[in-house]
């Protein structure tokens, strides 16, 4: 019901990333929010052979009475909510006591703690609206290079090896879903919380990036328009309808700099490679409203 959406902090980093050097907190921030969001995307794939009825909800952000809780994955079924934290640790860790630590001595944030007060939260939540399903909270490790060095034992913890046994033997029933699932499922849905206020962004300037289109498959700059209709990658070699490239730039030009308009030589300055004015203005004409006339011509989105 609810996909798994690029974040605007992951979309802004991927820019900035490909039009300038990113450096210290930043670059590390960046690899994290990369690595997570592998993580995700790799437990998704292995939601998909799951069978039976269920709704799948993804990346919810919650507020319960001032307290905000962000969730990985939900699978709400008619009489069960299964509530998933994915990591996608990779190396070696250990458990002392109640510390997490890799094996290079480095303390992480106990992931089991963080499970346990987004459980708590989310319990509260639901009793809040008097679900009457039963929840069940996991915390699953989906990188196969993960190992846990004296690993509690512990039902929450799904460790990589467990994984695949994990889901097969979860069962849900075939027959159609019942109003209170579905209702439940609207009812988070409905929260009006839309931004994550946790993001961290980079900072940048306009004049800081490097202008031109990035490549849709390896984000490299190395690009250049040939004939009028085509993007060509010098680095992979992927060629891409020009249009649609110019939209993702403009796209991305919004992102990263909500003040600006986007004029016709706004988008060619960003866009670098495309000579053609006319081409530009073309796209433009076509997929947004334009505002003002002559030198004050700007565009909106439709
Ligand atoms: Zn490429």
């Amino acid at each position: 019901m609810k996909p798994r959406l690029e974040s605007t902090e992951l979309k802004v980093y991927r820019s900035v990333n490909a039009r300038m050097e990113l450096e210290g907190k930043e670059k590390l921030h960046y690899s994290f929010l990369e690595k997570w969001l592998e993580g995700e995307l790799k437990f998704d794939s292995l939601l998909e052979r799951l069978e039976g009825e269920y709704l799948i909800l993804k990346d919810i952000l919650l507020d319960y009475q001032g307290n905000l809780f962000q969730i990985d994955t939900l699978i709400i079924s008619k009489n069960t909510i299964h509530m998933f934290e994915v990591k996608n640790y990779e190396g070696d860790y250990y458990v002392d006591a109640d510390n997490w630590f890799s094996t290079s001595g480095t303390e992480i944030k106990n992931p089991l703690s963080q499970l346990k007060r987004t459980e708590s939260l989310f319990r509260r939540y639901l009793q809040f609206f008097r679900s009457p399903l039963k929840l069940e909270c996991y915390l699953v490790f989906v990188n196969p290079e993960f190992t846990l060095l004296q690993a509690p034992l512990n039902e929450l913890i799904i460790l990589p090896t467990q994984l695949n046994r994990f889901l097969r033997n979860l069962e849900f029933p075939r027959a159609p879903l019942t109003n209170t699932p579905i209702n439940l499922a609207k009812k988070i849905l409905a929260d009006p919380i839309v931004d994550s206020p946790y993001k961290r962004l980079p900072t940048y300037e306009y004049k800081q990036l490097e202008k031109g289109i990035w490549c849709c498959r390896c984000r490299s700059l190395r690009t250049h328009v040939e004939g009028r209709k085509l993007l060509i990658c010098e680095s992979c070699g992927v060629q891409e309808e020009l249009e649609s490239a110019i939209l993702r730039s403009v796209e991305e030009f919004q992102v990263l700099f909500l003040n600006r308009k986007i004029t016709t030589n706004a988008v060619q300055d960003w866009c670098l490679v495309v000579e053609s004015r006319k081409g530009i203005r073309r796209v433009l004409d076509k997929h947004y409203t334009k505002i003002g006339s002559k030198k004050h011509t700007y565009f909106i989105a439709k």
